[in-house]
């Protein structure tokens, strides 16, 4: 399918599911987890650090790595993909925006009721009792990839507080799960960007939607495996949405916001 045949897809549909994956935020500069040169995993042991268990074992190395990542976040630009997907909810009946990112680039583009399936960098809580805790929005010191910073301590229990990701090993949060699976059952166009569609269960969403008849079209610079009947697009996120919305809505983005 070309951009010309989803964006004519785009015109006519009711309720569009856009899902995203981290290369719909690598062009902001945070780097994806698998991408062979630039991937997190290829610098950093995961399962010293994406399980609860290494927190427990090591709190102030786990802790200090994701604060080093919310700072790449924070200093980061929402790209030229995420302002076209929040331009997107102006010309549809119908956007739900689902996303495995734990960044808030979608919400700094514009893009409302995001649902965030892997939790937030910016949504801390204790570990033993799970009350929520304020993340600062600002870092004064920017911590280096492997700097140690002891997490803080509950002020309801003194547990300590834990970065609001989904780790490895743990089940995705229930109400962002349900309200995904049913926006894909109900959709009629689900666009998945920049996903390597390995994560389960997040990638089951594309053949849910498939499986109740909505169009399905992957966009990603690299072949990813696309199953019976569904599209593929190939380019970086920032060009084919920006390339989309503006066919389909004669908007005028810039694919270099
Ligand atoms: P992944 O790293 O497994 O796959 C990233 C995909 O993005 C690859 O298929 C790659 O080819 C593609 N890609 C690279 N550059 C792109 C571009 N410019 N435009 C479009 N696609 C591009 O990531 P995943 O599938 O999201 O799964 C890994 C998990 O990592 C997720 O669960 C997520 O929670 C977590 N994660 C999040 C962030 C973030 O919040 N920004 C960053 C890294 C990892
Ligand atoms: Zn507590």
């Amino acid at each position: 399918m070309s951009v010309t045949e989803v964006a004519r897809h785009l015109k006519t549909a009711r309720h569009v599911v856009i899902f995203t994956g981290a290369g719909a935020s690598t062009e902001s500069g945070i780097p994806t987890f698998r991408d062979a040169l630039t991937g997190l995993w290829e610098h950093f042991d995961a399962s010293r650090l994406a399980t609860a268990e290494a927190f427990r074992a090591d709190p102030s190395l786990c802790w200090g790595w994701y604060e080093w990542r919310r700072h790449k976040v924070i200093q980061a630009q929402p790209n030229a993909a995420h302002v076209a997907i929040a331009e997107l909810a102006r010309h549809v009946p119908r956007l739900t925006v689902v996303t495995q990112n734990v960044d808030n680039l979608h919400e700094r583009a514009g893009s409302q009721a995001v649902i965030h399936l892997h939790g937030s960098l910016h949504s801390p809580r204790c570990i033993d009792c799970g009350v929520a805790h304020q993340a600062p929005l600002s870092i004064d010191v920017l911590p280096g990839a492997g700097a140690r910073i002891e997490p803080p301590r509950c002020t309801m229990c003194e547990g300590l507080v834990r970065p609001g990701v989904v780790w490895f090993g743990e089940t995705l949060p229930e109400g962002p799960w349900s309200d995904a699976l049913a926006a894909a059952e109900a959709c009629d166009l689900f666009v998945s960007i920049g996903t390597s569609g390995v994560v389960y269960p997040a990638a089951e969403l594309p053949l849910r939607a498939h499986g109740r008849g909505a169009t399905v079209v992957h966009i990603n610079p690299d072949r990813v495996e696309v199953r019976n009947q569904e599209f593929f697009l190939e380019g970086k996120a920032s060009d084919v949405m920006t390339a989309l919305v503006n066919e389909a809505f004669g908007a005028l983005l810039s694919p270099r916001s």
